[in-house]
């Protein structure tokens, strides 16, 4: 079996295209406001990528590159600020500032990163909020490639705050069996072979390799390293693409879904302050 190739650059084409008619309906522009703090430079790129694809889809941005010690500061302005309907702290953060305080900071309504206290505990416990962009991603490429996840096995290999909690609470909601795997997991290998759908997210090269995956699962790959061959994902691909049902490929597969959900979730806290207004 030669697996279908999931398209992330054209499912994402798809919903940058759904985002700017909304954004085209709303009575002002929404704005994103991206923070960008220190000297990474893949940083750098991201925050440039996301401001590229918020003009595309007539989202305003703000852009501040505030030292260290001003981010606190800056984050209570943005919040108060009414043109400001999205935020957007660019992490990992310099080493002095701690990502989790930091982005505690930022009013929830303005989450939209989905990684507040607030938003996470919304999402645990089933409620309507804003949905960390890469988890929401890979649920959207899921439906596109209609995937049946009722009742499915579905295994989570990593368990951050940004990627694999978030993504197993959202299988779970749809109502797929879900098994959490991390890098205490016994027998990882078992483990991914009962997966009818296996999401990768680890961090770790060629991790996922032929013999740990079903005959005909769909494997999502959400790692991203830059390895000495160029960008590479956590999937031994050419071999698991010989035993899947459908892949998807690093690059083009979850990465351009995670800067698209970026403009879903700042369309979506815009259409919700102005409700909160109304
Ligand atoms: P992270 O915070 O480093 O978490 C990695 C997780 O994977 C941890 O839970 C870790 O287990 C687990 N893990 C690591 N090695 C493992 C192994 N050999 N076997 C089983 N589990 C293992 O990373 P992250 O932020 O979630 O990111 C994961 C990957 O996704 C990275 O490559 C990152 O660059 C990529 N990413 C891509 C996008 C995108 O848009 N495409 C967005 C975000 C992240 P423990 O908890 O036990 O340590």
């Amino acid at each position: 079996m030669t697996a279908t190739v999931i398209d992330g650059k054209a499912v994402a084409a798809a919903v940058r295209e759904r985002v700017a008619v909304e954004v085209a309906d709303l009575p002002e522009p929404p704005g994103l406001a991206t923070v960008l703090v220190g000297e990474d430079p893949a940083s750098a790129v991201y925050v440039r990528m996301k401001r590229e694809d918020s003009a595309e889809v007539g989202i305003r941005s703000f852009h501040h590159e505030p030292a260290p010690g001003e981010v606190a500061d800056l984050l209570a302005e943005l919040n108060a600020d009414r043109q400001v309907n999205g935020i957007l702290l660019q992490l990992p953060l310099p080493a002095e500032l701690d990502d989790a305080e930091m982005t505690a900071l930022i009013d929830p309504r303005k989450d939209v990163d989905g990684l507040t206290p607030l938003s996470a505990g919304l999402l645990l416990q089933g409620k309507p909020g804003l949905v960390p962009c890469t988890p929401a991603g890979v649920m959207e490429l899921l439906a596109y490639a209609g995937v049946e996840l009722e009742g499915a096995e579905a295994v989570v290999v990593g368990r951050s705050q940004l990627v694999g909690k978030p993504l197993a609470a959202l299988l779970l909601a749809a109502n797929a069996t879900v098994t959490h795997c991390h890098s205490r997991t016994r027998d990882l290998a078992a483990t991914c072979r009962r997966a009818d759908v296996l999401v990768a997210a680890a961090g770790s090269p060629g991790l996922i390799t032929a013999d740990m995956v079903g005959e005909g699962a769909t494997v999502i790959d959400v790692g991203t390293n830059r390895t000495d061959e160029g960008l590479t994902g956590d999937v031994d691909f050419a071999a698991v693409r010989e035993v899947a049902g459908a892949i998807t490929p690093v690059p083009g597969g979850v990465g351009p879904m995670t800067r698209a959900m970026l403009l879903v979730n700042t369309v979506a806290a815009a259409k919700a302050q102005l409700e909160a207004v109304r």
